[in-house]
């Protein structure tokens, strides 16, 4: 097996108090958009790839195929170019051009499923191409190693950045981020309480990106996907956060210099709710999983146009 190429990309995000007004609470929020490709993706990308390298399953010249609606292919795309191997992105039709031209830029392909099909179609076509070329998949909705990056590293991250943690909030697509916060935190010790923060649609149904995704905040679910074990999640909340709400506070937290997307709004607006309730006393952690700069041509951007 050729030695793991080091591409110097291992590093830690901050962790920063964030207070939007001296009357509103105090929260924590990992800013995973600092990661290299621009989101949390690029922890499972980097965990899941290199330990297939190291297992002997890809080496220079393998091809990933992923199927995912952005973030995840784009982080997919950035380590398979560091590590100098093929990468195909399946992606139902609709996925917005800025998120295509990052991955070409990366020397990865795109193949487009029809939009119907949905997540699942994606998810067959990457099957099939596994099947017929022997890719290698790193299947983010079914493995299990989504949820150990997660606790490997940003959860450790984070504890070595504040002592303990008494609630976590975090959006779902595939659970990777809050169950592996979560689990991460447990097994240091801390007896802290998961929070789903589930987009709900308020005001009419809007164009959605993907079946299986919430409408309006790309990348997060409106109900629980399958990978998602609400049994790994003993004391679950879920807090509805309207999706206008969302883009708001999203809005809010660019106004006040961090460059998010979506689905920062959505966990910073249930991690205040969390925080408000549990009192000052209380550490509520949040993640900012993406930036900005994928959502220009978005509803986000709508009022600077
Ligand atoms: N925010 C964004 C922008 C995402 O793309 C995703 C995942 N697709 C999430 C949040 C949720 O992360 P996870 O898959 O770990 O639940």
């Amino acid at each position: 097996m050729p030695a793991l190429p080091s591409c110097g990309t291992h590093f830690t995000t901050p962790l920063v108090p964030v207070q939007l007004s001296p009357t509103r609470p105090l929260v924590w929020a990992k800013l995973e958009y600092l990661n290299p490709s621009g989101s949390a993706k690029d922890r499972i990308a980097r965990f899941i790839l290199e330990k297939a390298w190291r297992e002997g399953h890809v080496g220079p010249g393998s091809l990933v195929v992923e199927a995912s609606s952005g973030s995840t292919s784009i982080a997919m795309a950035l380590v398979c170019a560091q590590l100098g191997m093929r990468f195909i992105a399946v992606m139902p039709a609709g996925v917005s051009n800025e998120r295509v031209l990052i991955i070409k830029a990366y020397g990865g392909e795109i193949r487009v499923t029809p939009k119907e099909e949905g997540i699942l179609g994606a998810i067959a076509e990457t099957e099939r191409l596994a099947r017929q070329e022997g890719a290698f998949l790193p299947s983010q909705f079914s493995n299990p190693d989504n949820v150990l990056a997660h606790q490997v590293s940003t959860a450790r991250e984070i504890l070595h950045q504040i002592p303990s943690v008494d609630a976590v909030v975090s959006g779902v697509g595939t659970g990777g981020t809050l169950m592996g916060l979560y689990q991460g935190f447990r097994l240091a010790g801390c007896p802290v309480l998961p929070v789903f923060a589930r987009p709900v649609n308020l005001t009419g149904p809007p164009e959605a990106e993907c079946c299986s995704f919430s409408a309006r905040i790309p990348g997060v679910a409106d109900r629980v996907s399958t990978i998602f074990d609400e049994r790994a999640l003993p004391g679950l909340r879920t807090l509805e956060i309207n999706d206008t709400q969302a883009l708001a506070v999203s809005r809010e937290l660019i106004g006040a210099g961090f460059p998010v997307g979506p689905s920062s709004g959505l966990n910073f607006e249930a991690a205040e709710q969390i925080a408000r309730e549990l009192g000052s006393a209380a550490r509520v952690v949040t993640v900012f999983p993406d930036r900005m700069e994928r959502y220009f041509t978005t509803e986000l951007f709508a009022p600077y146009r």
